[in-house]
């Protein structure tokens, strides 16, 4: 790892220095976005020179890049990699948001299981041995690490822990989900093994929407690639995917999942996570179905997509019956975090306008 670039200026504020791994991912760009607006130095972790690039690019288009800086982590997953960044860096806090989010992975442990697991405990060991002055580690888990599908109890909050196994995670559909689990586990382990200087607070996101990402290409090159996970449902419907040839829908089911948040929420709960007490906040911003999103894209955004690119919602049903589902407690989010959630509206509206302007190109105009 080599520190490759510090942007523009001289560090001077007196805010506390972070450290933010996965700085190209979603969720990152939006805790960066808070971050920058609260005037803290950050160092981010990119996996390449030319991800810092684009990234210190599209930040210095918002006015925000002068206290950020890239540092080169191409593997979370190996040992030591982030040694040589904490002993530089007098860091107060670090936000791990770094771990492989995809619906699905050809090796799940080299590819999935080993960097959000070993990926979390390895930077928990470089901090403890390297970094005294961090006071909090803020970790992106998942609502994957809370909730329990199919056996769902009737209301999630933060006492809850799925019971997904490690024989699970060897199958692709439950990989991703017991990533979450484990790598929170293994935090909260080693806390109680090794009792280091700094305390620890998990996010514990659901699915996620809302604006993409600063540091995808911004131009004709953007493509349905580029969407994180999250989001490409979204993408997916604007492209013409939930449509048949006749122009009926053709809508995916939700389950098993039917909660969302913002992301700009969930960047707000890191930011404030840093100084809250040191437990686990369940973000949930309410419920969301398939349809219901087919239904706000097609109240907003049909005249500007064009006749046939949405589906017809004539005769369709949705999927979510309120009555009938699990709920969700995020009471100690709203207290101790002070988060108001956005809804589902705001979250998607702002969603398809990010991804027409990285298409058209004019996401920095
Ligand atoms: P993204 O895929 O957008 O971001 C993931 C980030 O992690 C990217 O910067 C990626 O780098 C980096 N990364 C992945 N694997 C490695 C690795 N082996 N070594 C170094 N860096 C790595 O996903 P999100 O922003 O959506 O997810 C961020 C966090 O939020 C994750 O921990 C995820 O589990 C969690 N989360 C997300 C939710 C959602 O709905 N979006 C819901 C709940 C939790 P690169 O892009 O260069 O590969």
């Amino acid at each position: 790892m080599t520190l490759i670039k510090a942007l523009q200026q001289p560090q001077t504020s007196k805010k506390e220095k972070v450290l933010l791994t996965g700085g190209t991912g979603f969720v990152a760009s939006h805790v960066l976005d808070s971050l920058a607006t609260n005037g803290h130095p950050v160092v981010v972790t990119v996996r390449s020179e030319e991800k810092g690039n684009r990234l210190l690019q599209s930040l210095s288009h918002f006015g925000a890049s002068k206290q950020v800086q890239y540092a080169i982590v191409p593997d979370i997953s190996t040992k030591n990699a982030f040694d040589s960044i904490l002993r530089d860096h007098r860091f107060t806090y670090v936000i791990h948001t770094a771990s492989p989010y995809q619906l699905s992975f050809a090796d799940p442990i080299n590819d999935c299981l080993n960097p959000a697991i070993k990926g979390t405990t390895y930077l928990l060991d470089s901090i403890h041995r390297l970094c005294p002055s961090v006071t909090r580690v803020v970790i992106t888990s998942s609502s994957a690490a809370i909730i329990n599908p199919p056996n769902h109890r009737d209301v999630y909050d933060e006492s809850s822990w799925s019971d997904v196994s490690w024989e699970q995670a060897m199958q692709p559909e439950h990989t991703y989900r017991a990533s979450k689990k484990f790598a929170e586990q293994a935090a909260w382990s080693f806390l109680e093994e090794h009792n280091p200087r700094f305390t620890i607070a998990t996010i514990n996101n659901t699915y996620t929407f809302g604006p993409l990402s600063r540091s995808l290409a911004n131009s004709a090159k953007f493509s349905s690639a580029e969407v994180n996970t999250s989001n490409r449902r979204i993408w997916d419907l604007i492209h013409g995917k939930w449509r048949n040839p006749d122009g009926s829908a053709f809508i995916p089911s939700t389950a098993p999942v039917f909660t969302f948040v913002d992301v700009r929420d969930v960047a707000d709960a890191h930011l404030a996570a840093l100084t809250a007490p040191g437990q686990r906040y369940y973000t949930v911003g309410g419920f969301f179905s398939n349809y219901q999103i087919a239904r706000i894209v097609d109240e907003e955004f049909k005249g500007v997509l064009g006749g046939d690119v949405l589906p017809d919602l004539k005769g369709q049903a949705d999927d979510f019956e309120e009555d009938k589902h699990w709920k969700f407690d995020v009471s100690r989010s709203e207290k101790e975090l002070g988060i108001r959630y956005r809804g589902l509206r705001e979250s998607v509206r702002d969603a398809v306008v990010s991804m027409l302007e990285f298409e058209k190109g004019t996401a920095f105009n």
